[in-house]
């Protein structure tokens, strides 16, 4: 039987930067992928002559560059691959809103917040001392949220304040529908404020409010995107881990994690092969992890119970369209597009679990900040929307490629009421389901965001699960750090976790 140091189970993004982390310390690293390629959700794919990006849509967390490195810069340079990664930056870009009477709003990419109020007040000058009023109040709130989630997530030893925290502790349990009408904000300015639920995936009235305004304060980044997509990034990780000595297994699922009185002893996989370590690093949701892989008999009940409080996150449809003109010329005018059909977002959040097309999109184009994502003369667009996937389970298969197809259509009738000419331009069409996620990132059911993201799910169930009270086993991805820059952080700190313990033999 083959002995290694640490399994890592999963090449998504959690796996890559915690395999990389692992062997960069000089442990002799197993990384086992069930898929053909590795990358999970990062990853591109070719049709005719374009080559799509499978789900980044931009970073907006501290990317930074080589010569200012950010914290993402600075932990791609930690892992030795920051030379190999190219990012393109787009200060100053632009981010459209399109309201549902059709008003496009659109909004830049700001170096101050003084300059993002003035941006929401040029869109709406009649409700400047509205607008004043809320991000007085809110944007110091949300920045100090931020901060104490992010130090959550990369387990800081710095200690919450109750006196530095006053903002954060005034707002905590406030919704933001309160604060909207303590300022007389209109419904327009409010939906601005909340196009963003792309990326959160819940809605205000759910959610506390330091998510939504979180949202406006990623604008006081730069956009940043990469060369060659997600995948380059993948690349660069996997050749890292091949040059630190770490072994690379594809096409292999991982059907048990061998527990023996309550250490981990090694993994089986599908194609009857056992490996040997003291140490499993899982990226992928906890609940995969204990009821398939571990097995319930071994889990212990209080994982049962942090388990059992919370849900899985949402998967997503989205549709890749090559068209064979430039952006503009169909009406997109910034890389991303947060389209409202409706005022209602709860609405919205109830359409993902319908086969019904949900009245908020995002329309992304990344060939108008950065030209090599398209060929030249041409537009790479993708319109993304959360998707539940039990819906789409239900489907036989011959019902399933009519829904497809059926769906396909109603998404580009849709996107037609604000981008009249599309349909006439394309050239390649092809929609992701949440089936196919599932195949390709394997997550019960297809999720991208690890746990739903939820108030309840960060206090029972985000990064306190990351070290199991079975010894020798962690689990890393989107459920301990959600979305690109979560989750290859998530990997690096876990990592490091297991670092400390090998490095110390404290598990034997
Ligand atoms: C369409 C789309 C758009 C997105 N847009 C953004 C965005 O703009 N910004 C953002 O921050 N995030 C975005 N995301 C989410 C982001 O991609 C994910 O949060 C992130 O990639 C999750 O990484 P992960 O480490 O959890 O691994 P995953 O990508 O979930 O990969 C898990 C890997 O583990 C493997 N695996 C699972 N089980 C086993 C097993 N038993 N044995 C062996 N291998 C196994 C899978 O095959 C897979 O390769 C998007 C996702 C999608 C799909």
């Amino acid at each position: 039987m083959v002995k290694y140091d640490a399994i890592v189970v999963g090449s998504g993004n959690a796996g890559l930067t915690g395999a990389v982390s692992l062997a960069n310390a000089g442990q002799k690293v197993l990384l086992v992928e069930q898929n053909h390629e590795p990358g999970g959700n990062a990853t591109s794919f070719k049709r005719g002559r374009f080559t799509f990006e499978a789900s980044l849509h931009e970073f907006m967390q501290s990317v930074g560059t080589k010569d200012q490195p950010g914290d993402l810069f600075t932990m791609f340079d930690e892992l030795g691959v920051g030379d190999k990664i190219k990012i393109k930056h787009a200060p100053n870009e632009s981010l459209t809103t399109i309201l549902p009477s059709g008003k496009r709003v659109v909004m830049h990419h700001t170096k101050t917040p003084e300059e993002l109020t003035q941006e929401l007040i040029f869109a709406f000058p009649d409700e400047a001392s509205g607008i004043q009023q809320f991000m007085q109040k809110m944007l110091p709130y949300a920045q100090q949220f931020m901060e104490y989630m992010n130090n959550e997530v990369s387990f800081s030893n710095e200690t919450y304040s109750a006196d530095k925290y006053a903002p954060l502790r005034e707002n905590f349990f406030n919704r933001i529908g309160r604060i909207y009408d303590e300022c007389n904000l209109s419904k327009d300015v409010r939906a601005v404020i909340e196009s963003k639920i792309d990326y959160f995936s819940d809605t205000s009235t759910e959610m506390q409010p330091g998510f939504i305004v979180a949202q406006l304060l990623q604008n006081l980044e730069d956009g940043s995107y990469v060369e060659g997509g997600s995948q380059s990034i993948t690349d660069a990780l996997i050749n890292k881990l091949k040059e630190e000595g770490g072994d690379l297994l594809l096409d292999n699922r991982v059907e048990k994690i061998i527990v023996e009185d309550q250490k981990v002893k090694g993994v089986v996989t599908d194609q009857n092969k056992t490996f040997e370590a003291p140490m499993v690093l899982t990226d992928m949701v906890p609940t995969e992890t204990y009821i398939d892989l571990v097995g319930e008999e071994n889990t212990p009940q209080s994982v049962l119970d942090q388990i059992n409080q919370a849900s899985v996150g949402y998967s997503a449809c989205n549709l890749f369209l090559g068209l064979d003109c430039p952006p503009e010329e169909v009406g997109i005018e910034s890389a991303l597009n947060f389209v409202d059909y409706t005022y209602d977002l709860d609405k919205v959040k109830r359409q993902w679990h319908t086969l019904e097309v949900p009245d908020h999109l995002l329309i992304s184009s990344h060939c108008v900040v950065n030209p090599t994502s398209a060929p030249s003369g041409a537009a790479d667009v993708s319109i993304f929307t959360y998707q539940a996937a039990d819906q789409w389970l239900a489907l036989n298969p011959s019902e399933y490629n009519k829904v497809k197809e059926r769906y396909t259509n109603d998404l580009l009738n849709k996107t037609e009421q604000f981008y009249p000419n599309i349909r006439e331009h394309i050239e390649e069409c092809e929609l992701a389901t949440p089936i196919t996620l599932m195949r390709y990132n394997s997550q019960p059911k297809g999720s991208i965001m690890g746990w739903e993201i939820s108030d309840r799910t960060e206090v029972t169930a985000g990064p306190q699960m990351a070290k199991s009270p079975i010894k020798g086993l962690f689990i890393t991805g989107a459920s301990i750090g959600p979305g690109f820059y979560g989750s290859y952080k998530a990997g690096t700190v876990i990592a490091s976790l297991m670092n400390q313990e090998l490095t110390a033999g404290g598990v034997q």
